[in-house]
């Protein structure tokens, strides 16, 4: 049984062409990937549910999952509800979405061939991003909030020495200019954080890496996280602190957080419960 939740297909419902994936050598869309795992997953007899699971019970087997007032028992269960990026919140960034705004640059670099993009975000992975993108872009503007970087000094120092990158210091987007009907995002508003002046910035994609949140919420006080609320999962394997209980995916995979990295631990997590579930017998 898979509880989907009411927004199925998760973080891929966001990007507009998956490129990455082996089988798909024209690429894919991601929500026409989402729906062919579903249509396979259910030739082999899941039952997919749009029911978002709101409580769950790990402390003694059966385990118990609610969702709508409904209480499941199951023998095993697999983790996999992934993680958010984090977003600005704006409501042109909503509508732009995939419209020339993107959350991957490992997944969406490869559109911005000799266009100008912004990265939005000062860690580590907006370092990455940046210099991803210079492989495709003329041009990479990081634009952060303050006026130190919080990313590590190595990757701080690769991106000062990249003569394709520029920073805007103590600048954030307070809105995302264009429309989905003539070709997207044109640019955004930049506000300078010290003096509120607000500026007109053409660009033609903008990056946002303001970090993820994994969806573990429901998860606090049943089994082992990090301090970063990723469920922490044994060597290799998909087991969580808690026998039958496996992760897999995103949600406790801070580093690759790709779809066939993803589906490679989701694997994973269906041979360990499958084992788990023939030594009860
Ligand atoms: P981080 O949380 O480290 O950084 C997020 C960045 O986004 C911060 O600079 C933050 O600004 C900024 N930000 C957050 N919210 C907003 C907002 N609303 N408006 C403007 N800016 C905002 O996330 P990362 O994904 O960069 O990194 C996560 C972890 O993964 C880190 O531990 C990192 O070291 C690791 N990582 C390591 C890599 C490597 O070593 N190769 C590569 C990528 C990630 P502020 O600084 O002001 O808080």
């Amino acid at each position: 049984m898979v509880f989907e939740g009411t927004q199925p297909g998760g973080q891929l419902m966001l990007t507009n062409e998956v490129e990455n994936y082996p089988g798909f050598p024209d690429g894919v869309s991601g929500p026409e990937m989402m729906e062919l795992f579903r249509k396979q997953a259910q030739r082999f007899g899941a039952e997919t549910l749009f029911q978002t699971v709101t409580q769950v019970d790990f402390s003694s087997r059966p385990f118990k999952i609610k969702a709508e007032e409904e209480i499941t028992e199951a023998e095993t269960v697999i983790i996999s509800t992934g993680a958010s990026a984090r977003l600005l919140g704006l409501e042109s960034e909503t509508r732009l979405m995939g419209h020339g705004i993107s959350v991957c640059a490992t997944c969406d670099g490869f559109f911005y061939q000799d266009k100008d993009v912004i990265v939005v975000g000062g860690g580590d992975s907006a370092m990455e991003e940046a210099g991803f993108l210079t492989r495709f872009a003329s041009r990479v503007t990081i634009v952060h909030r303050r006026d130190q970087l919080r990313a590590s000094k190595i990757m701080q120092e690769r991106i000062f020495n990249n003569p394709k990158v520029d920073i805007r210091w103590n600048a954030v987007v307070e809105q995302m200019l264009g429309d989905t009907q003539n070709g997207g995002l044109t640019g955004v508003i930049l506000k300078d954080t010290r003096t509120g002046k607000t500026e007109r910035f053409r660009c033609d994609g903008v990056f946002l890496a303001l970090g993820h949140i994994p969806n573990t919420e429901l998860f606090k006080g049943q089994v082992d996280m990090n301090e970063r609320g990723y469920i922490i999962t044994r060597g290799k394997s998909a087991h969580t602190s808690v026998s039958g209980i496996f992760a897999c995916g995103d949600v406790q995979d801070a580093v690759y957080r790709q779809a066939i990295t993803a589906a490679g631990s989701g694997c994973a997590a269906a041979i360990d419960a499958e084992h788990f579930l023939e030594n009860q017998a």
